[in-house]
């Protein structure tokens, strides 16, 4: 019960992500690191901890063996809350109904918690691994992971570290129903999409309104968006969602299995079908969705300048070259500014040891549900750690029904006590299995 007590306290610290560091109330990270220390006593004793850009812990456990190290990913940041609209105290840590509340206790304190309950309680078992693991949090993985994982990664690159696979968030178990079948599904998330933002301004005529020319900058503007929507990227099937077809398909029945198994095959018909919901869509194409507007000033002046702002989830195979080209393919006249770009990551293989094995390890914790790769089409801190190795697997060992799963940055987020205990026994089991 100590653990519970103790994730409970570790969502009473308000360490919440701001894109502007200034607004980060660094004492509640302080805070929560010295939380962390005084909480996890062995884990301070034997593992060497080195503080990046003063709050991303990294932990070394070492073994004493030349084997290639593995890692844990986690984030103590969360994403700001609206208080009145909570039913409990979003940082109260509230215990009660066989759950812990509060923000964070999905996304992802608890993974910091039951990471550390983890070792904590090896350490007391007097547990050596034969490969040493570290353990690395950052600290602003909701506003892009700049002053954290991206530090960590540098710190690292300069040591020349590799690791044999790095495991983070991404993701989750849950009742089969959400893919139309009887058995749960567990998606462990082997790449992800890439994001970048784009501005296009358009320039239009000068003058009074009472005269206009045949299209103002906000009627190009208005024209673009129309084309943009109305003519999609392309679909594409890539690895991870082919691989997740297949594996589904012998929990379907009829023509959807058949076409399932055969994704490839079958694409030019399974495209069509997928591209109905705004998910499956999501996962088969490369999305545009236009996301702020500025122009015009007042009623009855003409706009020189209209300005929209894109938001672009590259599937992987991709580039932000790639979708710059298929922009001005359209040719309207605009001028367009990069504002931010990520590179889709790479895919890890399934085909290896650690696949296997974290696959096994979710097999026995969770009642043998149906193990699959997905693409994911949000980002992890993970996406940093390029090159550093090439298994990175995204998944958090939790059974989340929709709704749960609907709590992530909502209000009323809270983890079931169940799943807390099964989070440990997974890490448990993970660190045990890739240890032999
Ligand atoms: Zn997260």
């Amino acid at each position: 019960m100590d653990s519970v007590k103790n994730l409970a306290k570790a969502l009473q610290f308000k360490t919440v992500s701001s894109s502007k560091l200034e607004e980060f109330d660094v004492e509640e990270f302080s805070n929560f690191l010295a939380f962390l220390k005084e909480t996890y006593p062995l884990v301070h004793e034997k593992l060497e901890l080195t503080i990046i850009n003063n709050y991303s812990p990294l932990f070394h456990w070492k073994s004493g063996t030349g084997e290639l190290p593995m890692m844990f990913l986690a984030h103590y940041d969360v994403v700001p809350v609206n208080e009145e609209s909570w039913s409990v105290g979003p940082f109260s840590g509230e215990i009660k109904d066989g759950n812990v509340w509060g923000r964070g206790s999905i996304d992802d304190k608890n993974s910091i918690i039951s990471l550390m309950e983890t070792v904590e309680a090896l350490l007391k078992e007097g547990y050596t691994p034969k490969r040493d693991i570290y353990l690395a949090f950052g600290y602003d993985e909701e506003t892009f992971g700049e002053h954290g994982a991206k530090q960590i990664v540098q710190y690292m690159k300069e040591k020349g570290m590799k690791f044999e696979c790095i495991l983070d968030e991404g993701g989750i178990v849950t009742p089969g129903s959400m893919m139309g079948i009887d058995k749960d599904i567990a998606v462990i998330g082997v790449a992800e999409k890439g994001q970048c933002n784009y501005e296009f301004t358009f320039t239009g005529e000068q003058g009074h309104s009472s005269a206009p020319p045949k299209s103002t900058s906000v009627g190009k503007m208005a024209a673009f968006i129309k084309d943009v929507e109305n003519n999609p990227c392309e679909m594409r099937l890539t690895e991870p969602v082919e691989e997740m077809l297949r594996n589904v398909s012998p929990y379907k029945r009829g023509i959807e299995k058949i076409f399932m198994k055969n994704a490839r095959f079958f694409f030019p018909i399974l495209k069509n079908i997928m591209a109905k919901g705004a998910q499956t869509n999501a996962l088969i194409r490369t999305t545009v969705a236009f996301t702020k507007t500025n122009a015009g000033s007042e009623p009855n002046v003409l706009p020189d300048k209209s300005q929209v702002t894109a938001n672009v989830r590259l599937l992987p195979g991709d580039t932000p070259e790639k979708i710059e080209a298929w922009f001005k393919s359209f040719h309207h006249d605009f001028e367009l500014k990069r504002l931010a770009a990520e590179s889709p990551t790479d895919v890890s293989r399934t085909d290896n040891d650690v696949y296997r094995v974290l696959k096994k390890c979710i097999e026995e914790v969770f009642d043998k549900p149906v193990v699959t790769p997905y693409l994911m089409i949000g980002g992890t801190d993970s996406r940093n750690y390029k090159g550093l190795s090439d298994k990175i697997y995204r998944f958090m060992p939790c059974r989340l029904t929709s709704e749960e799963l609907g709590l992530m940055h909502a209000d009323d987020e809270y983890i079931s006590i169940e799943n807390f205990h099964k989070m440990i026994a997974f890490y448990t089991l993970f660190i045990k299995e890739m240890n032999r």
